[in-house]
């Protein structure tokens, strides 16, 4: 009620309105006043995180806040009158138009902000231009000599450096994939297990910098976390400056097109395009455009809160999410962040980008030249699924009405500048008249595909046109066979693609043919947009070029898009192909349905990533803390065993290469710095207990808790019922899909408060890297079992044909996950913790996931809390001896 009354100071609206379960609260947010006056600034997004951020004394205790935020707040107001405000450019005409929006901040900062003498540059010519680059030559053959590497290795690690033997020798055996190719198509591929804290960023950035130095190229560096990247690109500065003499950047982070800011979506919502809300979020992220780095509104320096507080889709409609660029017809063409990412790229020694980017840069780079062809695949352990969702096809709902928007335009009164392909190509359309004629008959047959409202008409059986009416029969057929018996009411439900009902195949075979008629109009235009650019009309200047080669870029991967449709429908009827997996799905969240698809993935996604990234490629590196399996003595299997998945998963097989295999162990003494525990007194789907057993153990070790789950249901359920507890007591408990915060800023908000907890589902098992204090505990709810899905399944059949076993597939799975959710726990040297799994089933075969000599424990929930609190880890006492009782699997 005094919320509502009166606008009063909050930290963080969205959280406390959550916390409070009071849906509208708003008031004078120092978040936003923070976008405001700090653009581009990092801020963990708490009382104690703005603290920093301001310079300010932090908050003792909870009953200090509400001071602070009134000492925040003027600091804030203060700062606008300070001579050297760096972010002054641009602030007063952005608070004019704050005001006339009613942003609550206006009338409070409009008297601390001086108006300017001169009158301000608009943004969108304030920006600088980015230049066009000369071509880069091919890179030269050289061979890094050992010396070479070492020497640069110890330039990186710095003069008095401890000197790291098992770094030395991974840095060499890096190098060795920089080495001249010998055989067409076949890269030298290396595979490096790293143990954490050997120094494995510096271990392949030295050879990478003495190779890009000495022959000219560009390495890709590829992570699968944001983190990762964060950390890269700060260790990079040890061996690349930040601009060199030119001006132009040699790192460069280089992320998929979504992520970047479009100047033209922007312009368009800050006039008119956004109201209300949306339209504050708008102008703050105009502030933040003229200060930020890169333009990378998702990881990069834009806050990751900021979304957040405006709860909306803004950020997202910011972007350019759709392909609908209209390259160098924009305006803001020659000032676009995409644009110069892309163009700084090119000329860059070092690329950091993620695995989907590189395969898709591999798969269809707009330019040959500029395709990654030296990479290291850090996070190695991931690029199996990476490459497992990138070559996948997916006919769905949501996927075809988005081509059809991308052909047809938006319909209705739809906001925004979006338009369809006869607009985007309207020059081409009166210039050529086959072109003319192929985008009439292309912009015809896409309404063939689904349009708004489909999914309605789906639920009530009243399906327009063939693709509507295949996604129903798909729809229909796998409630009619789902077996889940409601216990997977609300999520996702799927059936094989085998054995379909006649309906399914006919609506499939109508499906196809529409798919086809809207495929070859488009192949006809692609046709027509090559023989204008090889015999340019007058009226075809450089930009105009430019704009037709993008027009064609896109084009033709809507087209194999269409074509890898059309082969996943022509199967339905059919025999199944050995070499893929199909499947029906419809996706649900929260009871709410959202998509109806057929889905195909490789059953062994690395034969096209070889041949797409292996082939052309020269050298390659996989590395990570867990690329092998940890088999452990009790399955028996030969030595060497440990490396197999790391090879079948890396796709080396594929071009007929033996990979580089080496290894360095970890130098960190997990015997005296971490222990396991396994709980062996709370029952399976004993939900009060398991949240009893959450709550007390972060009580044991107040705070520091990471809780990893495999079910969102779960984990929301466990949060509902201990937060309040554990808020009281001052521990504060953070959980993902429940506080209205994105993931990258729970993680922040975490590493930065030694007395927080966490709870998280699987992206956080391996995304974490949180050294020191703050995470000195690891709570699993259960042994992170595979789910049987279809494709599990599949894969599982596939790798005991292959002379396995199933269950020594899952296992494989089991102990990887297991090992990247203990790698958590230990970053530094001086880390130390407890790492439990609530569950009693926990098999001993699965036990040597765990670094060696760590102690395992099979102890009561009593007894663990006992030794959490006593801060007990290690051999101070025997272990358990031998963990015999293997419990079954339940
Ligand atoms: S060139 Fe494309 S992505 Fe860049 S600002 Fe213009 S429309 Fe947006």
């Amino acid at each position: 009620m005094a919320a509502a009354d009166t606008p009063v100071l909050i930290l963080n609206a969205p959280l406390v309105a959550n916390r409070l379960g009071y849906p509208d609260l708003s008031g004078l947010d120092l978040l936003e006043a923070f976008a405001f006056v700090h653009p581009a600034r990092f801020c963990v997004p708490t009382a104690r995180g703005l603290a920093e951020a301001l310079g300010m004394e932090p908050p003792e205790g909870d009953s200090d806040v509400p001071e602070f935020l009134q000492r925040a707040a003027g600091a804030l107001c203060a700062a606008c009158e300070e001579p050297e405000w760096f972010e002054r450019a641009g602030a007063w005409s952005a608070l004019q138009s704050l005001e006339r929006l009613r942003w609550p901040w206006a009338q409070v900062l409009r008297p601390h902000i001086a108006r300017p003498e001169r009158a301000e540059k608009w943004l969108f010519s304030a920006l600088p231009e980015w230049e066009e680059a000369a071509e880069r030559a091919p890179p030269r053959q050289v061979d890094l000599p050992a010396e070479a590497v070492l020497a640069r290795l110890d330039h990186l690690t710095g003069e008095g450096a401890e000197r790291r033997e098992g770094q030395r020798a991974y840095a060499q055996d890096a190098a060795r994939i920089f080495a001249p190719r010998t055989k067409r198509e076949v890269p030298h591929v290396a595979l490096a297990q790293a143990g954490t804290g050997i120094g494995k960023t510096l271990g392949y950035l030295a050879p990478a910098s003495a190779w890009a130095e000495a022959s000219g190229g560009t390495v890709w560096v590829s992570t699968y976390t944001k983190n990762l990247q964060r950390q890269l690109r700060s260790e990079s500065r040890r061996a690349w400056p930040l601009k060199r003499p030119d001006g132009s950047p040699p790192v460069v982070v280089r992320k998929g097109r979504e992520n970047y800011l479009c100047l033209l979506n922007l312009e368009d919502a800050l006039q008119g395009g956004f109201a209300g809300r949306p339209a504050i979020l708008a102008q703050l992220v105009a502030r933040w455009a003229a200060f930020t780095r890169d333009g990378d509104m998702i990881g990069g320096d834009l806050p990751g809160w900021l979304g957040t507080l405006f709860r909306r889709r803004g950020i997202a409609a910011l972007t350019d999410q759709r392909g609908e660029c209209v390259y160098a017809g924009c305006p803001h063409y020659r000032k676009c962040f995409i644009e110069r990412v892309g163009r700084e790229s090119a000329n860059a020694d070092l690329v950091i980008a993620n695995h989907a980017l590189v395969m898709i840069n591999a798969a269809r780079g707009r330019d040959h030249a500029q395709r990654p062809t030296r990479i290291v695949f850090d996070e190695g352990h991931h690029v199996f699924e990476a490459a497992d969702s990138t070559f996948a096809a997916t006919l769905s709902g949501q996927e075809a009405i988005e081509l059809r928007r991308w052909i047809i335009g938006p319909e209705k009164k739809a906001r925004g500048r979006r338009r369809g392909l006869s607009a985007r190509l309207a020059d081409v359309a009166s210039y050529d008249e086959a072109g003319g004629e192929a985008i009439d008959a292309a912009s015809e047959a896409g309404k063939l595909l689904p349009s708004d409202g489909w999914l309605q008409r789906l639920v009530e059986g009243e399906p327009w046109g063939p693709l509507e009416k295949l996604l129903f029969a798909v729809r229909s057929i796998t409630y009619a066979r789902d077996e889940s018996g409601g216990q997977e009411a609300g999520y996702g439900i799927e059936t094989e693609a085998s054995g379909l009902p006649g309906e399914v195949i006919e609506a499939a075979g109508a499906a196809a043919e529409a798919l086809a008629a809207i495929r070859v109009p488009l192949i006809r235009l692609g046709g027509r947009l090559e023989a204008i650019i090889a015999d340019p009309p007058d009226w075809l200047d450089g930009q105009g070029r430019a704009r037709i080669e993008g027009a064609r870029h896109s084009l033709s991967w809507r087209v194999e898009l269409l074509a890898a449709w059309e082969a996943l429908l022509d199967r339905l009827g059919g025999p199944a192909d050995p070499e893929f997996v199909d499947w029906l799905a419809v996706d649900r969240n929260d009871a709410r349905e959202f998509d109806v698809a057929i889905h195909r993935r490789w059953l062994d996604p690395m034969k096209p990533f070889a041949r797409v990234v292996l082939e052309p490629a020269h050298g390659v590196m996989l590395t990570s803390a867990t690329l092998t399996d940890r088999i452990g003595s009790a399955t028996g299997d030969s030595r060497g065993a440990e490396w197999d998945s790391a090879i079948a998963r890396s796709g080396a097989a594929h071009v007929d290469c033996a990979p580089m295999l080496t290894s360095a162990s970890s130098p960190f003494d997990y015997a005296s710095r971490a222990e396991v525990l396994i709980i062996t007194d709370i029952r399976k789907g004993d939900l009060p207990a398991l949240a009893g057993a959450y709550a007390r153990i972060i009580e044991a070790s107040e705070g520091g808790v990471l809780g990893l789950f495999t079910a969102i249901r779960r984990m929301r359920a466990v949060h509902g019922r201990i937060a309040d507890r554990l808020a009281r007591a001052g521990l504060p408990l953070y959980a993902q899909h429940v506080d209205p915060i994105d993931t990258g800023t729970l993680v922040d908000i975490f590493r930065d408060d030694p007395r927080a907890s966490l709870l998280g589902t699987d992206a956080l098992r391996d995304g974490v890297d949180v050294p020191g204090r703050s995470l000195r505990c690891v709570a699993l709810e259960s042994v992170p079992w595979p789910r049987p899905d279809i494709l599990h399944k599949a894969r599982r059949a596939a790798a005991a044909e292959a002379g396995g076993s199933g269950s020594q597939y899952d296992d494989r799975i089991i102990r990887a996950k297991l090992a990247q959710g203990f790698g958590r726990l230990i970053r530094g040297k001086e880390d130390a913790g407890h790492f439990i799994v609530l569950s009693p089933a926990f098999p001993s075969r699965l036990l040597s996931a765990f670094p060696e000599g760590t102690a395992i424990r099979r102890v009561t929930l009593d007894q663990a809390l006992a030794r959490i609190s006593a801060g007990l880890i290690g051999p101070d006492e025997p272990a358990e001896a031998g963990i015999e009782n293997e419990e079954a699997r339940t």
